[in-house]
């Protein structure tokens, strides 16, 4: 059945959606990780921005 259907389809989307450690199951927590770098090149500064994922696995190296 076509709707039947439809419903399953929504269900995989949601749950694969889900962002979550396969390790300790925690969800994963975005966070954007700004560094800095100075160019070689040009001498200026640049920020290089980076989305870490942060669970139960990495949360003691993210903060520290
Ligand atoms: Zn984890």
């Amino acid at each position: 059945m076509a709707k039947d259907r439809s419903f399953a389809t929504k269900t995989a989307k949601a749950e694969g959606g889900k962002d979550s450690c396969p390790v300790c199951g925690d969800a994963y927590a975005y966070l954007r990780h700004i560094s800095t770098a100075k160019s070689a090149k040009t001498d200026a500064w640049k920020a290089n921005r980076k989305m870490v994922r942060v669970c139960g696995c990495n949360q003691k190296e993210i903060y520290g």
